[in-house]
């Protein structure tokens, strides 16, 4: 059998149960692999034990099933892939593109570029360390179809970034560029809160030598206030509402005009008509209130 050309998926981190946000990011995704006649997968982004309280990955995957954004395959657990993430992050060091790090938040706190202090490190030290990516000048060019091109120099920006923290696990970028290829994903659907991560994430993957994927970054979903729903700002759950006001909702924020034949309608009648109106190009380009949602 043949590899599907479209592989989409979406990322949750298990730190609390979907919000708003969350939905609509999870459902461009499904939508975009659906049209696509290509796979959708998910994968739970467990690799920060402390944050993730009890019962946070169960609520999650219900909360998909129902709302009918059913995935392919089985769920990926970052955690089960640890030994893939050390194996990459050994390439880098043993290539000398990556080095290990001494230094403590603290001192980094003025700096908004890290400088390479621990530049030339290559042997494990005696303390606890950190490892960090080299980056240099060259520009990185993300072409993303909802934010358009954009051009990185990830020295000015950040500089050496951290792909194993201090914890002993890996950092966020190194293990998603790692789980990415590995899972054969073609295409990342996420939100705008993650626009700079694709040129780190790109970088990985050249250094890596895994392949680019195409990056969309969606708007932020924003309350009254203009503040991003997060779990950190509280968002209300999704399971606090309805799904028929929900999806519906989650459509017209999508840039949707749903027919009044399909008001009310179950996950079951309204997501192939979905699937089979996709448009990207309706899609919001900047950060959306949610008022309707909110107001429910
Ligand atoms: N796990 C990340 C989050 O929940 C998203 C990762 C990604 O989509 O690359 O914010």
């Amino acid at each position: 059998m043949s590899e599907p050309a479209y592989v989409g998926r979406f990322a949750p981190s298990p730190t609390g149960p979907l919000h708003f946000g969350s939905l609509v990011t999870a459902l461009a995704g499904y939508l975009r692999a659906r049209s696509a006649k290509g796979e959708w997968l998910v994968r739970i982004d467990d690799i920060d034990p402390p944050r993730q309280p009890p019962g946070a990955v169960d609520s999650i995957l219900r909360t998909l099933e129902r709302f009918g954004l059913h995935w392919d395959r089985s769920v990926f657990y970052q955690y089960t892939h640890l030994s893939a993430h050390r194996r990459a992050r050994d390439v880098l060091l043993a290539n000398a593109l990556a080095y290990y790090c001494v230094c403590s938040r603290r001192a980094l706190a003025d700096h908004p570029s890290y400088e390479g202090t621990c530049r030339g490190r290559r042997e494990p030290p005696a303390e606890r360390s950190s490892v960090r990516v080299q980056v240099d000048h060259t520009p990185i060019a993300i072409a993303d179809p909802v934010q358009g091109e954009s051009h990185w120099d990830l020295a000015a920006a950040g500089g050496d970034f951290v792909i194993w923290r201090v914890e002993d696990l890996p950092a966020y970028h190194l293990a998603a560029v790692v789980d990415d290829a590995d899972m054969g994903v073609t295409e990342i659907v996420r939100g705008a809160d993650l626009h700079a991560a694709a040129p780190r994430q790109r970088h990985l993957q050249v250094l890596l030598n895994r392949p680019p994927t195409v990056y969309v970054h969606l708007p932020v979903a924003v309350d009254h206030a203009g503040q991003k729903l997060s779990k950190q700002q509280r968002a209300p759950p999704l399971d606090l509402f309805p799904v028929p006001a929900m999806l519906p909702a989650a459509l017209i924020w999508l840039g949707y005009d749903i027919p009044s034949s399909l008001h009310g309608a179950l996950p079951g009648e309204l997501l192939p008509w979905a699937i089979a109106h996709w448009d990207l190009a309706r899609v919001p380009r900047r950060a959306t209130l949610v008022a309707p949602v909110l107001a429910l």
